[in-house]
């Protein structure tokens, strides 16, 4: 029993027993589609699933990627199913979402990254739900010319992609994966199509020190990032990257005065925040700003 491992009283969730729950599960597996609550084995699946807040994950169950962080299983993908962008559309108008969350494994197996096949999807779920609110939260699209401006071009509302954690832990963390790529990226959806916003995430507990999450945050502003999320990294399996330590609530309530006064519009930091948690509330706050 390793105490660093013990989860504070902070990390407190809720069993996934709601009647909601187990129906956002049916119109999942009715529509043939993997979540990230699942895969990531997230801690909050119990509260947003009773609110039909699920996140899909397309383009397989397989990521080519291996982030020492992440519980999704690496391997070689299996070919993306045809009929996927229909299942989403269909799901999404079931499960009767107002903002919906998008995201995929890495597929760097494939010439577009996915690329092509993301844009599908958000097409097909504007056509069946155009009053839906559209987040993606994308892989890097690393060496993928070309691939980025596909995925603008089908205007989801929200472009997503995360940064996981601070620079110099990259090698360590998320060794396929070039900081300043990722950076760059979401500078250029900004360039490309101003009308989206742009969000970008990381975990903290991993060994990060303060001053490096503030310039996070700067290297964020710098490229026109709108909103930042903040959350407590959690050790998957005894098999990934050990919890350096807890951060404790004050220290996020602290990253979060420190990312609004850089300008960020909205900003989730709590032990429980994930990239995808609440995001139809922080949608909705800034629309009333
Ligand atoms: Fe799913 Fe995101 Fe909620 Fe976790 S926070 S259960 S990944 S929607
Ligand atoms: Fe997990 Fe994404 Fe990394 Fe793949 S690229 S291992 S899905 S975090």
């Amino acid at each position: 029993d390793n105490p660093i491992q013990r989860k504070p009283a902070w990390i407190r969730v809720k069993a996934p027993t709601s009647e909601t729950y187990h129906e956002t599960r049916k119109i999942m597996r009715d529509n043939n589609l993997a979540t990230v609550c699942e895969e990531a084995a997230c801690p909050n699946i119990g509260e947003c699933w009773s609110k039909r807040h699920a996140t899909m994950m397309i383009m397989g169950e397989i990521c080519t990627r291996a982030c020492a962080f992440c519980n999704v299983a690496t391997g070689k993908p299996n070919a993306l199913d045809p009929f996927e962008p229909t299942n989403v559309a269909q799901a999404v108008a079931k499960l009767g979402l107002k903002h919906v969350v998008i995201t995929s494994v890495d597929r760097d197996d494939l010439d577009d990254g996915g690329a092509a096949h993301f844009a599908e999807v958000i097409r097909a779920t504007r056509e069946v739900s155009p009053e839906t609110t559209i987040e993606i939260l994308t892989p890097d699209f690393l060496r993928k010319e070309g691939a980025l401006e596909v995925v603008v071009a089908a205007r989801p509302d929200v472009f997503n992609h995360n940064l996981e954690t601070v620079p110099r832990l990259y090698g360590e963390v998320r060794p396929g994966a070039r900081y300043f790529h990722s950076l760059r990226l979401l500078d250029e959806v900004k360039r490309i199509d101003p009308s989206i916003f742009t969000k970008s995430g990381i975990m903290v507990g991993l060994g990060e020190g303060k001053e490096e999450v503030l310039q996070v945050m700067d290297d964020l502003r710098s490229a026109d990032v709108d909103f930042m999320t903040i959350g407590q990294y959690l050790q998957p399996t005894p098999k990934h990257h050990a919890i350096d330590r807890f951060v404790t609530p004050d220290e996020f309530g602290h990253y979060k005065k420190m990312a609004l006064s850089k300008g960020f519009l909205v900003v989730a930091s709590t032990p429980l925040t994930r990239s995808s948690y609440h995001a139809d509330e922080d949608f909705a706050q800034l629309r009333v700003a």
